[in-house]
């Protein structure tokens, strides 16, 4: 039996890992893949504040052991239900593990373009956050991939520190809101390439171009750009857990930001629904989530 079962090891996770365990509750963390989660497979994180430049899997090793110092345990198992009640279960394909209380820190994953050579490009040119990385690219050219608000967004944010900006849309319609659709055309140094989809990206080891299809001519264009950022949507991590989650539209969980579904259960990190999905707001969410267990 143990005080706080939290399903999730990435940063939100982590942190509501360090606040539970430093209030002297006992704790068992969850991860099924890396401690870190997206950031552990991020080249450089820059922009946590107070933080000097450090490699991502460095920044989820310095949270993991800060965790595990506390006296957090950490279980390598994928959790595949929970069950609600006083004392809580949470199942996994080996085991049944009880609790009073559950932090679900389940993390969201950026869509894959689906490029053979997608993997290798993380961290070479190939990006799914502008805010985390756009500044690698400072003075080039990049090309943004998508026609909601995020794609919008990056596009924008990139604008000003990218030299210039191609934003591929596969439709003539951005789905994103007005009013970045009007800031985008506004941009000089924005070109907006509709009913287009991504064919290749090349370049070894560093990304030098990639290449554009215009599903109306079937013609193909090469652009050179050294940044590419995929913004073609989110999976929130909240499959399997709809019975005890309440959800948005998007998968998201639709829970404020005490991060309280109910007396002892709680939501943290990217999986809930929020404005910005950064290290800064997935740390903040974990103290929120690891205090109120307190
Ligand atoms: P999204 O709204 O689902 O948009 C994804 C975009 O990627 C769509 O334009 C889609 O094209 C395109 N796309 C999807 N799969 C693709 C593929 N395989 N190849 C090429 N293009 C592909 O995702 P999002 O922009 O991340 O936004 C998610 C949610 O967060 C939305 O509710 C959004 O409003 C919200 N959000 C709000 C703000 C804000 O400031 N208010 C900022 C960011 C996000 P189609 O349009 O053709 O489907």
């Amino acid at each position: 039996m143990k005080d706080v079962i939290i399903i999730g090891g990435g940063p939100a996770g982590l942190t509501a890992a360090i606040y539970a365990s430093r209030s002297g509750k006992s704790v068992l963390l969850f991860e099924k893949e890396s401690y870190g989660g997206q950031i552990s497979k991020s080249g450089l994180v820059e922009n946590f504040p107070s933080q000097k430049a450090i490699s991502g899997f460095e920044f989820s090793m310095n949270l993991y052991n800060q965790a595990k110092q506390f006296g957090c345990e950490f279980v390598k198992e994928n959790v595949i239900s929970v069950t609600d009640g006083e004392i809580k279960k949470v199942i996994t394909a080996k085991n049944e593990y009880e609790c009073r209380n559950v932090i679900f820190a389940l993390g969201a994953s950026p869509k894959k373009s689906g490029l053979p050579n997608e993997a290798s490009l993380i961290g070479r040119g190939l990006s799914y956050c502008a805010h985390c990385d756009g500044n690698f690219f400072r003075k080039k050219d990049v090309a943004v991939i998508g026609g909601g608000s995020t794609a919008l967004q990056d596009a924008l944010y990139l604008s000003e520190i990218c030299s210039k900006v191609y934003l591929i849309h596969r439709r003539n319609e951005f789905r994103g809101e007005a009013a970045l659709v009007k800031r985008v055309t506004e941009k000089e140094n924005i070109e907006i390439v509709y009913d287009s989809t991504l064919e290749a990206a090349s370049g070894e080891p560093l990304l030098r171009s990639i290449t554009v299809k215009n599903k109306n001519s079937g013609e193909e264009r090469e652009i050179s750009v050294s940044g590419l950022f995929l913004a073609i949507g989110q999976e929130p991590g909240t499959k399997g857990f709809e019975s005890i989650l309440p959800l948005d539209e998007y998968g998201y969980a639709d829970v404020d930001e005490s991060c309280k579904v109910k007396d002892g259960i709680y939501v943290c990190g990217d999986c809930r629904k929020k404005a910005l999905r950064q290290l800064t707001t997935a740390v903040s969410d974990g103290s929120v989530a690891g205090a109120s267990v307190e």
